[in-house]
């Protein structure tokens, strides 16, 4: 049994060597596991299910047919990606999971996220979240011209790149209070999640001295991420772009 995480691939036209490498991955590896988990940021940028580009129907096409050969494939939205809805998710035979999802990994309870709600500590990007978020801000949204989306995504883009480039790395992690928090609301001694870009897998005990693990996804920059856990447990591996 192989269930098989990944998250943070940030695929864009601009990087066609990492949306060959997950279409790989998809092909080779992800065919012979039972299940497949993209942990949200699976795109660096989502304008709506109406406008996948030449990307994101490669990419739909690829999960379709392995959803066809059998491979459950589940889908988180991201950070980046949160516009991502059913029709995308179907077209691409996706289950689509909300934020916070408890699956049973092979026996023991898991917690899902994306992370990026974790990081409680970057007040502005909490802010600038829950404003997009809001329903009435989606629907005005996608109610525009893919002109137009494509012309506020490219703002908000480089605004975000720009206000990260100030922000301290401590305020770009996770918050322990936020972790434990979410493990103990959900009732779980293992937390799954991506968003930060720094692959790891924590352990620590839990207030009630309990074994506890938190396993950091990678992202697909310099090489692909994943986290496969097998029989043997769980194992965090790198794979060549080229
Ligand atoms: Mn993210």
């Amino acid at each position: 049994m192989t269930t098989l995480f990944v998250s943070d691939l940030h695929l864009h036209a601009s990087r066609p060597a990492v949306t060959d490498c997950f279409l790989r991955f998809l092909s080779q590896t992800a065919s012979q596991a039972e299940a497949l988990y993209i942990l949200g940021d699976l795109f660096e940028s989502w304008i709506g299910d109406d406008a996948p580009g030449p990307t994101g129907i490669a990419v739909s096409n690829a999960l379709r047919s392995l959803a066809g050969r059998g491979v459950a494939c589940s889908f988180m939205q991201g950070n980046r990606d949160f516009l991502i809805s059913r029709h995308f998710a179907a077209r691409s035979g996706l289950t689509l999971l909300p934020d916070e999802t408890v699956i049973d990994l092979q026996g023991e309870r898991a917690l899902l996220m994306h992370g990026d709600t974790l990081c409680t500590d970057d007040h502005a990007y909490q802010r600038y979240r829950r404003i997009v978020h809001w329903r009435a801000t989606q629907a005005l949204y996608l109610a525009l011209p893919v002109r137009a989306r494509n012309h506020i995504e490219a703002q908000l883009r480089s605004r975000s790149a720009a206000a990260n480039d100030s922000k301290p790395a401590m305020v770009m992690d996770v918050n322990p209070q936020a972790v434990t928090d979410a493990m103990e609301r959900h009732g779980v001694a293992l937390l799954i999640h991506g968003h930060t870009h720094r692959p790891a897998i924590h352990r620590f005990a839990t207030a009630d001295r309990k074994a506890a693990r938190r396993i950091v996804l990678g992202d697909w920059y310099a090489q692909g991420s994943v986290l496969a856990w097998t029989d043997a447990g769980p194992e965090l591996r790198q794979i060549a772009l080229h």
